[in-house]
């Protein structure tokens, strides 16, 4: 049975017109969803019994729950437990211009980033389109305010679960539904080119960031196995396909390692590498994970990585740092949880 927070309004739409039911019954069904906030089928007021008896034999209102919250001033992270027993987390970020919702795309990943906690869990499965915009209705109704943005930079990798995550962005982007601005909307992913090229493709004004995190190759490839399958060129080729197609421009995150891609030199060699790409480098300070071999790089290198950048007229910015008590970083609660 299929999740009725996974579908479109167009295909709602359908189903009902193909199952002799009147289209205008999913605008009342999404509005008791997206808009009213009640999730109880018996309690859909405005649609007749049998009606209501269709839905239910029809589709699953099943949701998620939330399972625990850590707080601090500025951020909320949310463990969630999903109907089959799995963990996932998003972490709510209190920004000047609003809220942010860093949402999960898969339970674990694949990918074994050597510095991510995430990756010391393996893909144990993708999230379902429902299970990513329930992440944003439940956090929303907790908090009871309104998401501003998202981001899909939770557990996981998001173009490793391509059609799922589509799905997810032309609901949340939706202006009946969740009405996300697709300016408000980011997808990071660690660099699979070809999906790179096909989300410049899709027709939504959805911003990309790449987690770049190396200059050259050489370093990428002890940091990240996804560079083995996939130079650096090559995904600045699809970036600048991305950018070019599109007119965005992309987010290069940068995490800063200690000893390993925080050199002057380095800024210098990135600096080099995207000259003439329509991209800002996203500075991140490493939030320090189970894998003690890395650190994070001192403010002062930072400094002076941020300055090297600038000086060759790179932009640049360095992410404020939410949630260090609460370890916040990407994978850190649900692998502290397991
Ligand atoms: N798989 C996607 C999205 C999830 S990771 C991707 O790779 O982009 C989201 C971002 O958090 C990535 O840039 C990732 O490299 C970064 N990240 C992972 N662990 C981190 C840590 N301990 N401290 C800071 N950033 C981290």
């Amino acid at each position: 049975m299929e999740n009725i927070f996974g579908i479109t309004r167009k295909n709602l739409e359908q189903d009902f017109v193909s199952l002799g039911y009147k289209k205008f019954m999913a605008s009342q069904v999404l509005d008791w969803l997206y808009k009213k906030r009640n999730y109880d089928v018996n309690m859909f007021s405005n649609i007749k019994n049998e009606n209501r008896e269709f839905l239910k034999k029809q589709y699953s209102f099943d949701l998620i729950r939330i399972e625990k919250v850590e707080e601090d001033t500025d951020v909320k992270k949310f463990l969630f437990r999903l109907i089959d027993g799995q963990k996932i987390e998003a972490v709510l970020m209190y920004h000047d211009y609003g809220l942010s919702l860093c949402v999960s795309s898969q339970v674990g990943c694949n990918m074994g980033c050597k510095f991510c906690e995430s990756g010391r869990l393996k893909k144990v499965r993708n999230l379902e389109t429902y299970e990513m915009v329930q992440q944003i209705l439940l956090i929303s109704d907790y908090v009871k305010s309104r998401i501003d943005s998202v981001v899909v930079m939770g557990i996981g990798e998001p173009f490793d679960n391509y059609d799922n995550v589509i799905n997810f962005l032309s609901i949340i982007n939706d202006d009946k539904l969740l009405a996300i601005g697709a300016r408000h909307i980011t997808v990071s992913t660690c660099g699979l080119v070809p999906k790179i090229r096909e989300y410049a493709d899709f027709p939504l004004q959805v911003n990309l960031a790449i987690s770049l995190h190396a200059p050259n190759d050489e370093i990428r490839k002890k940091i990240m196995p996804i560079a083995n399958a996939y130079s650096i060129k090559e995904v600045i080729n699809a970036v600048n396909y991305y950018s070019n197609k599109t007119n965005r421009r992309v987010a290069m995150e940068y995490i800063l390692l200690d000893g390993i891609n925080d050199s002057v030199q380095c800024a210098n060699e990135l600096a080099d590498l995207l000259k003439g790409v329509n991209a800002y480098v996203n500075l991140i300070p490493y939030n320090e994970t189970s894998h003690i071999e890395y650190k994070a790089s001192s403010e002062k290198q930072i400094k002076a990585f941020y300055d090297a950048l600038k000086q060759r007229g790179v932009d640049a910015t360095t992410r404020k740092r939410f949630g260090n008590k609460i370890s916040a970083a990407c994978g850190q609660l649900r692998s502290k949880e397991l």
